[in-house]
């Protein structure tokens, strides 16, 4: 399960790549869905690996 901890700084670089899964509102990212798709799942990857502060888990 993907989700966000409390590291997140409000960058909006997980929203950015994968937009079906994150949303950034109310001061942190979000996880609006878990990943399904093989699409979604890379998208994911991506974000997990973009992110600055390394504030998404799975
Ligand atoms: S990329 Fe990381 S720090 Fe940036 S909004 Fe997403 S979870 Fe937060």
């Amino acid at each position: 399960m993907v989700l966000v901890d409390e590291n997140c700084i409000w960058c909006g670089v997980c929203e950015s790549i994968a937009g079906k899964i994150f949303k950034v509102e109310d001061g942190m990212s979000h996880v609006i869905k878990q990943p399904e798709t093989e699409e979604e799942i890379n998208a994911t990857k991506d974000a997990i690996s973009a992110c600055p502060v390394a504030a998404i888990k799975e």
